[in-house]
């Protein structure tokens, strides 16, 4: 085959328009990935949209791939045509800044990101750097695996600096929007004995039934005062009236973790919220060490996603369905 298809978002605000693109041939360091299922992320909608306003356009969307290695360019070690792997958001960064040298290269100065600097997975093909690839195994499915490279890893990331939480271990984890992340983490953390409090939309009754059926010990809608107080939270829902609430929800010494890349205005609040020393803090990008902590536990925790799954030329319905809040669990694009 010598040509590839790709769904191409030419300017933000437009809709993914389907094209067929020469097959790309992978240069130095690089994978040819013959894609088999990409998920679709909160970020997507953001590039899509124009929230997050640099994006390479134009731009194929999507950074939850997994694939097939279908070329191996020129220095790669370590990876067999054939064999499964995932690319995450982060597609690859200097390795030279005062942050890629202090562990934190999910802060590089100089980072590419996959489905927004670099064209991504919404695509039946994909070319991705290798150091920024993982692989995956045979166990699981192709669709059901997507939403760990992002929901799953920056979820992880998100759910670990929750886990700092000073009092209580964050044994209470209250989870604020229960989308594909939420739905991920929740059975991570169920698995290691921590008590999931889910907050969704003011009368979402599908999305905290869907929680109670994961595990979750309560579930109601954001503005709820939980039975209990938390010993930590995080935010997926990209809604910036979601801060004061939960920081009112954690208890003293509690942790509010905002996971999202991209939120709508904080409201002002009563300083009276953050005393007692409850932090505040954002999550941005994910590390390669994050990636690898994720996919060692996320099959020991048993992570089943839910998903729904559109062909590659339906994005667009996928993206609007993800929108308007009317999916349970993740999308994922099949090519
Ligand atoms: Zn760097
Ligand atoms: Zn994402």
């Amino acid at each position: 085959m010598t040509v590839m298809r790709a769904m191409v978002l030419d300017r933000p605000g437009s809709a993914l328009v389907l094209r067929e693109r020469p097959l790309p041939v992978p240069g130095a360091g690089e994978l040819l990935i013959a894609v088999s299922a990409c998920g679709v992320c909160r970020t997507d909608l953001h590039v899509v949209d124009g929230d997050l306003t640099h994006p390479k356009l134009p731009i194929v969307p999507g950074h939850e791939i997994v694939g097939r290695v279908a070329g191996i360019g020129a220095g790669v070690t370590g990876f067999a045509v054939g064999e499964r792997v995932g690319v995450p958001w982060l597609g690859a960064t200097c390795g030279v800044c005062p942050y890629c040298r202090s562990e934190a290269e999910n802060l590089c100065d100089t980072p590419v990101f996959t489905g927004y600097t670099r064209d991504g997975g919404f695509a039946s093909h994909a070319v991705a750097d290798a150091r920024y690839c993982f692989p995956l195994g045979e166990d699981g499915d192709d669709a059901e695996i997507a939403p760990w490279l992002c929901a799953g890893l920056i979820g992880w990331r998100s759910y670990r600096m929750a886990g700092e939480a000073r009092i209580g271990n964050a044994m209470n984890l209250g989870l604020y929007g229960f989308g594909a992340a939420a739905h991920i983490l929740a059975q991570v953390a169920i698995w290691q004995g921590r008590r999931i409090f889910a907050f969704t939309r003011q009368g979402d009754v599908a999305a905290q039934d869907f929680a109670r059926s994961l595990g979750a010990v309560w579930a109601g809608a954001s503005e709820d005062v939980p039975p209990e107080p938390l010993d930590a939270a995080i935010i997926f829902a990209p809604v910036g009236a979601l801060v004061p609430l939960a920081l009112k929800a954690v208890r003293k010494g509690g942790r509010v973790v905002c996971g999202g890349i991209h939120m709508s205005d904080i409201p002002s609040f009563p300083y009276a919220s953050l005393w007692e020393e409850r932090h505040l803090v954002s999550v941005a990008n994910l590390t390669r060490a994050d990636a690898h902590e994720f996919l060692a536990i996320a099959p020991k925790a048993g992570v089943q996603c839910a998903v729904t799954r559109y062909p590659l030329a339906r994005a667009n319905e996928a993206l609007a369905d993800l929108r308007d809040g009317r999916l349970q669990g993740a999308a994922v694009l099949v090519p």
